[in-house]
C-alpha cells in the first residue's frame, strides 16, 4: 500500500511536530518568565512576583533546568516497560497542563506542586516523542534524518513564538497569565496529538504483554548492540560538551549582551533579551539549507556519519566562543568601553550551525542505534545529559564571575575543539562500532 505523506514524509510527522510546537511553546514560554516572576518585588503595584534575590531565582533555575530534562529516564524507562510512548506522551502533556495552570494560581505550594508536574510532565513527553519520530521511519530509510531536521524546526517555532507572547503578557500584564497562557499552549498540543493519533498507527504502542515483547526483553544483548551501546555513550559525552557551551546563552552571554557588547545599530538600541530568540530564529532559518548541505554531501560520497557531524558541530561551536573571545580581546584592548554587537551575532549563528550538526542528528542517531528494549531509556538518557550540560553551564557562568569571561570563553573553546578533533580523528573506528546501523537501504 502507498504510504500518504505530506512533503514526502508520514503524515504522523506533522502530528508530532505540531504537538511538539505547543510543548515547546509551553516549555519555552514558561522559562522565559520564571525567573523574571521570581524576582519581581512583592510590592509592584501592577505586576507584584515573589521578591527572591537573582541568586536564589537562577538557583532554582538551574535546578528546574537539570530536573526538567533529568526525569527523562524515567520517563523512558516508564515507556519502554508500562505504558509504550504514546501513551506516555499523552500522560506527560496532561501533566504539563496541570503543571502550567497550578503555576497560574498565587500560592506557593500550588507553585511548587506545578513545577514538580512540569517536571514530570516533560519527561515523561520530550523523549518519547522523539523516539516516536524515528519510528515513522524503516530502518534503513534515508528520509529519517530529513524528518528530525523538520520535527526540530517544529520545536524552534514554538521556541520563538513562546518568549514574543507569553513572555509579553506575563511581563507586561501578569505573571499568571503568561503561565496560564503557556498552560493553553500544551492544551493545543495535546488536541492536535489527540485527534492526529489515527495517523500514529503502530507508532509508539508497547509490546509488553506480547509473547515477542516477553521474549524480547529476556534477550541478552549482543556484541553488536554493546558496541552500539559504547558509541552511543561516547557521543552523549560530545553531547553534555556542547550544551554546556550552548547554554551560555540564557547566563553568562545573557548577562555579557547587557553589559559589555554596545547594542546600539543605527541609533536603535537592541533589548538583551532579544538574543534569546535568536538561537531558535537562527534553526528555523537555517534548518532547512543546512539539512540540504548534508544530503548533497552524502551524495557526493564524502563523510557524513552522525558521529562525524557531531565531531564538526563541536568544531563549530569552538569557533562560536572564538568569536567571543574576538569580543573580549577587543574589550581588553582599551580603546572601546563596549564590543561591537557583530561579535553576538556572529557567535550565535555559529552556535546554531553547530546545534543543526549535532542535535537533530543525534536524535535521529539514537533511534538508529539503540536496541529496541531500550529504545526510550537512552532517548531519555539523551535527555538526561543534555540537562546535566545545563546545569554545568551554570557552574561555568559563576565561575566567569571570579575567572573573568576571557577565560572561560577560552576554556570552552580549547574544551569543544578537542574534543571534535578527536572524534574527527577516530571516525572510522567509532563508526565500525555502529556495525552498519546508519547504512541506508531504501532511497
Ligand atoms: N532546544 C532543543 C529543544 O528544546 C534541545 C534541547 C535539549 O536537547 N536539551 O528541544
Amino acid at each position: 500500500m502507498q504510504e500518504k505523506t505530506i512533503l514526502g514524509h508520514p503524515k504522523g510527522l506533522f502530528v508530532l511536530f505540531f504537538t511538539e510546537l505547543w510543548e515547546r511553546f509551553s516549555y519555552y514560554g514558561m522559562r522565559a518568565i520564571l525567573v523574571l516572576y521570581l524576582t519581581a518585588e512583592t510590592t509592584d503595584a501592577i505586576n507584584p512576583g515573589l521578591g527572591w534575590t537573582s541568586k536564589e531565582a537562577l538557583a532554582l533555575y538551574g535546578w528546574y533546568g537539570l530536573l526538567v530534562y533529568f526525569t527523562g529516564i524515567f520517563g523512558g524507562a516508564i515507556a519502554d516497560n508500562w505504558l509504550g510512548q504514546k501513551k506516555s506522551v499523552l500522560l506527560g502533556g496532561i501533566f504539563i497542563v496541570f503543571g502550567q495552570f497550578a503555576l497560574a494560581v498565587e500560592n506557593m505550594t500550588a507553585f511548587y506542586g506545578g513545577l514538580f508536574l512540569l517536571i514530570c510532565g516533560v519527561g515523561l513527553l520530550k523523549p518519547n516523542i522523539s523516539t516516536m519520530v524515528g519510528s515513522l521511519y524503516k530502518k534503513g530509510d534515508a528520509r529519517r534524518d530529513a524528518g528530525f531536521t523538520i520535527f526540530y524546526i517544529g520545536i524552534n517555532i514554538g521556541a520563538v513564538l513562546a518568549p514574543l507572547i507569553v513572555g509579553y503578557y506575563g511581563e507586561k500584564v501578569d505573571w499568571h497569565l503568561g503561565f496560564s497562557l503557556a498552560g493553553f499552549g500544551m492544551i493545543f498540543g495535546q488536541l492536535v496529538y489527540i485527534f492526529g493519533r489515527k495517523y500514529l498507527t503502530g507508532v509508539g504502542d508497547l509490546l509488553k504483554h506480547s509473547d515477542e515483547h516477553a521474549h524480547l526483553m529476556k534477550q541478552p544483548l549482543t556484541k553488536t548492540e554493546k558496541d552500539r551501546m559504547v558509541v552511543m555513550f561516547i557521543s552523549f559525552l560530545i553531547v553534555m560538551v556542547f550544551w554546556a557551551a550552548y547554554e551560555q546563552a540564557g547566563g553568562l552571554m545573557n548577562l555579557y549582551a547587557r553589559d559589555k557588547i554596545n547594542r546600539v545599530v543605527m541609533g536603535y538600541e537592541i533589548p538583551t533579551s532579544f538574543f534569546q530568540s535568536l538561537h531558535a530564529l537562527y534553526v528555523v532559518i537555517l534548518g532547512a539549507p543546512m539539512a540540504y548541505f548534508w544530503v548533497r554531501w552524502r551524495k557526493k560520497g564524502k563523510e557524513s556519519s552522525s558521529i562525524f557531524k557531531m565531531g564538526v558541530g563541536s568544531i563549530i561551536m569552538s569557533l562560536g566562543f572564538v568569536a567571543l573571545m574576538g569580543a573580549a580581546y577587543q574589550l581588553s584592548e582599551g580603546a572601546l568601553e563596549k564590543a561591537p554587537v557583530y561579535w553576538l551575532f556572529l557567535s550565535y549563528f555559529l552556535h546554531v550551525v553547530a546545534e543543526l550538526s549535532l542535535s537533530p542528528v543525534a536524535l535521529s542517531f539514537i533511534t538508529k542505534l539503540a536496541p529496541l528494549k531500550y529504545a526510550s531509556l537512552m532517548m531519555g538518557t539523551y535527555f538526561a545529559v543534555t540537562g546535566l550540560g545545563n546545569k554545568l553551564a551554570g557552574i561555568l557562568g559563576e565561575a566567569a564571575q571570579d575567572a573573568g569571561e576571557m577565560a572561560i570563553f577560552t576554556g570552552i573553546a580549547v574544551c569543544t575543539l578537542v574534543l571534535g578533533l578527536l572524534v574527527l580523528v577516530f571516525v572510522k573506528k567509532l563508526k565500525a562500532l555502529t556495525h552498519g546501523a546508519e547504512d541506508v537501504l531504501v532511497s
